[in-house]
């Protein structure tokens, strides 16, 4: 057995402790069983210190059969066993409770769920997904069980039936986010645009915006329909109100958008960006001016002033901007456009996951809406 965490072992006294303590006050047991029941405990906890795990469970799961007391302690020590990976033993421990005769209605409930969550965190999905199908059927447990489902729908990418378990959830109280259901849509709107089917993408893109207001992923989805149906300026006012709205995205569609416009009126779109950034914040021109030299824009006009602005207002830019001494401008401008196209560009803000590519789900954490670009923020 591996060796066990501090915590573990917290917990696992813990458990024990509210098993034997059980045993004495709740239920009021007689001393002669209660030194039984500790001697029997004791020697499981010997088991488990002397590195005997799969003993110790044995010692453990005769005690469910010998007392009716200690339900709580078995779940306890189930759930530390699936925390700890030891799927195994946790599966054990659950399936002997639901074979115990005369296990209260609440309890056997219990167990399924519990049973589900060590399929789930063994990667036994379809098992899983069974389970708790069948615990949705009880009423307490039935939001944790439709979002656990939910959770396994998104794994497998199966977006039409992810978006049934949030209006499922919706129904029963427990909403997650709108912003979810919109990305569900959204996902579903890309393999209907892939098969091209073109109204059904559109029909999925009104959903997605009827979830939520100011979802740019709808909007830069649009706008390929528009780019598709020869409206490139349909096409660039969705994109421009994408990167505003989501400036996270500007260095991927900075690039597009700007081939969407022609030649006189690409200073005239960046001016307005330039104007926008610089009405919000410092971070969103540096956004901005990040994109601008990775899509090796530093020579556009309206992005002189701002490329100096930030060049000389930033300490860690400063630094490399002194270093480089009299060579020219457009030099330097050229190497960090270099720098960037070979660093991380992206990086989750939940779970760290960092990569070059844009993801509106971390595929780390499975976080919606986490990736933000890197090399603004790390120079931040
Ligand atoms: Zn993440």
């Amino acid at each position: 057995m591996p060796e066990l965490p501090p915590l573990a072992w917290g917990l696992i006294l813990a458990a024990l402790v509210v098993g034997i303590l059980a045993g004495h006050f709740g239920w009021g047991r007689r001393w002669p069983a209660l030194r039984k029941f500790n001697a029997d405990y004791l020697t499981g906890l010997d088991y488990l210190v002397s590195e005997q795990p799969d003993r110790a469970l044995d010692t453990f799961l005769k005690l469910i059969d010998a007392n009716a007391d200690t339900l709580e302690t078995h779940f306890a020590l189930g759930a530390l066993y699936r925390r700890r990976g030891e799927v195994d033993r946790a599966i054990r421990i659950h399936r002997s409770l639901l074979a115990r005769e005369g296990l209260a209605p609440e309890h056997r409930e219990q167990a399924l769920l519990a049973l589900a969550q060590d399929h789930l965190r063994a990667g036994l999905l379809d098992r899983a997904e069974g389970l708790f199908q069948q615990v949705c059927e009880v009423g307490r447990l039935r939001a944790t069980a439709l979002d656990a489902l939910r959770g396994i729908y998104e794994r497998q990418h199966d977006w039409a039936q992810a978006l049934d378990m949030h209006r499922r959830l919706a129904s029963a109280g427990a909403p997650p986010p709108r912003a979810v259901a919109a990305h569900y849509a959204c996902e579903l709107a890309t393999l209907a645009l892939d098969r091209g089917e073109i109204a059904e993408a559109r029909r999925l893109l009104r959903q997605a915006r009827s979830e939520t207001g100011g979802f740019a992923r709808a909007a830069i989805l649009r706008a390929q329909i528009a780019e598709r149906e020869a409206q490139p300026e349909l096409a660039a006012r969705l994109l421009k109100w994408a990167v505003v709205m989501a400036p996270q995205v500007l260095e991927d569609e900075l690039p597009h958008l700007l081939r969407l416009v022609d030649g006189d009126a690409r200073d005239g779109l960046l001016a307005e960006l330039v104007a926008r950034a610089q009405s919000r914040d410092f971070i969103e021109l540096k956004r901005l001016v990040f994109a601008a030299l990775a899509a090796r824009l530093a020579h556009a006009e309206p992005l002189r002033g701002p490329l100096e602005q930030v060049f000389s207002r930033d300490p860690a830019l400063h630094t490399v901007w002194q270093a480089a001494g009299p060579a020219p401008f457009e030099r330097i401008a050229s190497e960090l456009a270099a720098l960037l196209a070979l660093a991380e560009r992206y990086r989750c803000g939940e779970c760290g996951f960092a990569g070059r590519k844009f993801y509106w789900q971390c595929p780390g954490c499975h976080s919606w809406d986490s990736f933000e670009a890197y090399a603004t923020v790390k120079l931040h």
